[in-house]
Order: structure tokens, then sequence, then C-alpha cells
């Protein structure tokens, strides 16, 4: 756990990381090279909202060596809390610096997750992209399966394993076998190998630009409307918290919201 050195602001309970995406990637370097094994989750405000209703998923949180802000509603969020973000640091943004890094260091990648086409498909797209990178995979819907690829990853012995299997099933898979794999970074990254394969497209430049990426995902994937109806419950937990003065602290009140 590396949170000691690392500037956070506490939102809802949550240590969200200051540095921005060119700072992540520096950190991300120093905790491989430092030897151990290392936790990284990259979170919007519905990872948030799923934490502060899972206990196991809420330490899983905890004990990260960081966590990211995933989402323009966790940098909002921050201003109420007095120590502002700077900007989103995604998933998206951060692995394309990071695979360059591992590429000329010399570190090897496991990419796990997605379908099989699409977890195929990135593999090409990042072999083209980054030819000289020790790159392996498997897709993401392993059913029993698992001890398998579980020994593929073992053997591979890869520096950085990214984990696309969504919120929460990657980050209780990084906590569950985080132990047994000891790869110096693990990290969940959702949908991202879905966007190296190019079967599911990043939001235009205008809309990451007005900050509402999340508006063009709702609009091109409509399955998750669902899910974005925590984001005002969300942003009346932040003002309840900042404002009204009454904490939210797991798991006492979140049912109250
Ligand atoms: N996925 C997977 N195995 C599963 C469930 C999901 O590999 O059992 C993959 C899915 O194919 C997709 C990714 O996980 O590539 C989830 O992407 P999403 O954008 O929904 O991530 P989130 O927003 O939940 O982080």
């Amino acid at each position: 756990m590396n949170q000691g050195i690392l500037p956070t602001v506490n939102i809802l309970g949550i240590p969200f990381s200051l540095y921005t995406t060119k700072e992540t990637v520096s950190y991300w370097k120093l905790l491989i090279q430092s030897g151990g094994s290392e936790h990284i989750i990259t979170a919007n405000p519905e990872a948030v909202m799923m934490a502060l209703t899972d206990e196991r998923l809420y330490k899983i949180f905890q004990r990260a060596a960081q966590i990211t802000p995933d989402g323009i509603g966790i940098v909002w969020a921050s201003k109420y809390y007095g120590r502002s973000i700077s900007e989103r640091v995604t998933g998206a943004d951060t692995t394309p610096l990071l695979l360059k890094e591992a590429e000329q260091e010399g570190w090897s990648v496991f990419i796990l997750g997605a379908s099989p086409e699409s977890n195929q498909k990135a593999l090409d797209n990042l072999k083209i992209q980054y030819p000289n990178l020790r790159l392996a995979g498997h897709h993401g819907y392993f059913g029993d399966q698992l001890p398998l690829i579980l020994e593929q990853i073992r053997t591979f012995r890869p520096h950085i394993l990214l984990v696309g299997l969504g919120m929460p099933k990657q980050e209780l898979f990084i906590a569950e076998y985080q132990e047994q794999l000891q790869v110096p970074l693990m990290i969940g990254i959702g949908g991202c190998i879905d966007i190296w394969a190019g079967t599911v497209k990043r939001a235009p430049r205008l809309f990451q630009n007005l900050r509402a990426e999340w508006f063009y995902r709702l609009v091109s994937q409509p399955s998750r409307w669902r899910r974005q109806l925590v984001l005002p419950q969300f942003a009346w937990k932040v003002l309840r918290d900042t404002r009204f003065g009454k904490r939210t602290r797991w798991p006492e009140d979140t049912s109250r919201s």
C-alpha cells in the first residue's frame, strides 16, 4: 500500500488520487520498480456508489495503491472537498502511455477480459502499435477455465496485468488473486479492451473536451442508462457530506440518501 505518499482527496470515504494522467503513469513506473504487487482502481461515481453498498468492494478500495478519478463527477466532487482534482485520469488515457513505457523498459503485459474476438483483435492491434512489447491475453468469459487462465498468467509472469471485466468483477478478481499471482501492477480497465479492438468507440474529442463523455456513452450504449441513475444520488451525497455536514460513513447510512 502506497497511499501514504500519494496525495489524495477523500470523497465519500474513498481516497482519490490528485495525480494527473502523466503523474499517474510515472507513479506506476515507480510501483513496478519497487517490486511489490499493487492494485490500481479507475473509478467513476457509479463505482463509488457500488463501493458504498458493498462492504467487500469498499475494503478492496481502501487497500488499493491508487484510485484514479475516472469520471467528471469525481473531478466535480473534489472541489466540494477543498482539494481540486485537475483532470480525469482514465484507463483509456493512461494505458497507451503505460504500454509505451512497458515497451521501452522491456516489461511484459497480460490483458484479461472482453469477448474472445475482442480480446484477440485488441492483442493484434496493440502488437502493431507496440511491436516490441511482450504481450499476451485471454478473454473474460472463462467459466470453469479459470484455473488454466491463472496458470497461463503465472507462466507468462507479466509485470502488468490489465483486467477488463467491468466493475466490480475486475476489482474482485484482482483482490482474490493478487496474492497468488504476484504481478507488480494490476489495473482494472473496464471497457478499454473493446476500444483497442475497435468494437466500441471512445467519445469524439468534442464530447471529451466538453466533459460530456458520459453523455456520449449513454446515447451510444443506451443499456447503460440504468447504471447512470445513481449519478444524482452521488451528487446529493456529496452535497450532503460537504454542505450539510452529514458525513457518509460506510455502512451505517448507505440506505439513506
Ligand atoms: N466482461 C468480461 N467478462 C465478464 C463480464 C464483462 O470480460 O464476465 C467485459 C465486457 O466484455 C467488456 C468489459 O468487461 O469488455 C466491461 O466493459 P464496461 O465498459 O461495461 O466496463 P465498466 O464501465 O463496467 O468499467
